[in-house]
């Protein structure tokens, strides 16, 4: 099959209920986009199978919940205030707007229109400084405002709970605070569905520990993040690679930073970035707060700022990678079928249940009993409303792993059939039985 093409995916998404833009009956917001009921559902288990790893499953991991809104202090402590801005360029001909460093450079001072694709003269066009952050007044009052930032990563959330954690939770180091939530950038976008948003979501790990020990948990969080895409969200390792960042591409914060890239339809591009902050946050932190936030050791007896490491990913890019990883265009008997090859653990139905003809009540009654039979073990879907190919294809599309479909032989042998999305085999199977043979496949 051809490649999977940005504009093929964006209006896939749209037209199952995956991915509606924002403010759609109002004209739209750009950069701004709405999940839909089988989106909702996607996304939701990303972010479940990511907590069940990291927070339940590992002992030295706990979680935390902090707030979206922040104030001042915190972000000049972090360095979002000076730093956190991108260099934009006007377009003197089409008036677009771009990021300087995502455009061409063809000649000293001269840029190459991405869209118009004329040239764009920055000694003319004077590139300008944009802070990514939004601003928001906590006041009631406009007179008296008091001015705090959405949160551009909820790692900064994370970096001022830290001795609450602590000194609550008892723990020692390493220690792990996890947390999943919205993170806003006023971003210059070049339309890249949701890969660029300006509301978007964040699984984050600030992994605390001691200096000496940084460099080993750094190789190890960059291994157990790639492993994570692999075996938890089933991309196919060709599509993902590492990329080290030189020293000169470094954040201000960061010793060392890798990206883990997926190949995008627009191509390589960062999912995810593991940095050994160093002990720049919880020091800097301690400065502007006047808070102590240094760890003593009772063991050691010795005090010191950890190190941290950060895994922080992308919740939109991980559910976009899957998309694209997983939509698969197949030629059968001469009709395109689309069938989204999900990692079962990820379709929103493991199983979907048709009475092959929806005239015969007790054809009907046997489907919806078994439906409502699955249904407490398993997310499952009933569908009467089209004829039985229809049915397969539409299922084949939100990848339902198993389709069931009651025939009239099933009143008599109380047997249903069953079959496989991937491979459309079909099996012959008891009806008592179609819950075990599921699960089993299912693993
Ligand atoms: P980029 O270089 O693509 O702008 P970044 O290096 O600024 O990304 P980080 O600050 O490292 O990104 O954020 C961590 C993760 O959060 C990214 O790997 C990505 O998955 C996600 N992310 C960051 N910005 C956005 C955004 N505007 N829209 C969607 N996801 C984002």
């Amino acid at each position: 099959m051809a490649e999977n093409n940005i504009t093929k995916i964006v209006s896939f998404c749209r037209r199952r209920g995956f991915i509606f833009g924002g403010s759609e009956i109002y004209g739209g917001l750009s950069s701004v986009w709405d999940y839909g009921p089988l989106g909702a559902i996607i996304k939701k288990k990303i972010k479940d199978i990511w907590w069940k790893t990291y927070v339940e499953e590992k002992e030295d991991i706990v979680g935390l919940d902090s707030s979206i809104i922040m104030t001042e202090g915190v972000f000049k402590a972090s360095g979002h205030l000076d730093n956190f801005a991108d260099w934009l360029i006007d377009c003197p001909w089409c008036k677009r707007r771009y990021r300087i460093d995502k455009i061409e450079k063809i000649d000293k001072d001269l840029y190459k229109c991405p869209d118009c694709k004329k040239d764009i003269d920055a000694a003319k066009n004077k590139p300008r400084q944009f802070n990514l952050m939004f601003k928001t007044n906590t006041s009631a009052t406009e007179d008296n405002p008091y001015y705090a930032y959405l949160r551009p990563e909820t790692a900064q959330g994370i970096f001022i709970n830290f001795t609450n954690v602590l000194n609550t939770t008892h723990r020692k180091l390493p220690l792990g605070i996890a947390q999943i939530g919205k993170a806003f950038r006023n971003e210059v976008t070049t339309g890249n569905f949701i890969f660029r948003m300006k509301e978007f979501e964040q699984m984050e790990i600030e992994y605390f520990v001691h200096p000496d020990q940084a460099q080993k948990y750094y190789e190890y969080w960059v291994d157990e993040r790639f492993k994570f895409y692999t075996e938890k969200m089933g991309l196919n390792k060709e599509k993902l690679r590492r990329r080290q960042h030189s020293k000169d591409e470094l954040a201000h914060y960061a010793k060392a930073c890798t990206d883990i890239e997926f190949n995008f339809p627009f191509g390589w591009s960062e999912l995810e970035g593991i940095a050994n902050r160093g002990d720049f946050d919880l020091t800097q932190h301690s400065r502007v707060s006047k808070k102590d936030l240094a760890y003593f050791d009772n063991a050691t007896k010795q005090k010191f700022i950890p190190y941290v490491i950060e895994p922080s990913a992308g919740v939109d890019r991980t559910f976009f990678s899957i998309i694209c990883d997983s939509y698969h265009e197949e030629e059968v008997k001469g009709k395109i079928r689309v069938v989204l090859k999900l990692k079962p653990n990820l379709a929103p139905y493991k199983i979907a249940i048709f009475p092959l003809l929806k005239n015969k009540p007790e054809l009907v009654s046997l489907a919806k009993n078994l439906f409502y039979d699955i249904k407490n073990k398993l997310p499952a879907f009933y569908d009467d409303t089209g004829a039985i190919g229809k049915l397969y294809r539409r299922q084949d599309e939100i990848g339902t792993p198993f389709c069931v479909t009651v025939d009239v032989d099933s009143l008599t042998d109380k047997k249903v059939t069953i079959r496989d999305r991937d491979t459309m085999q079909q099996e012959r199977v008891a009806i008592d039985e179609v819950f075990n043979f599921v699960d089993n496949k299912l693993g």
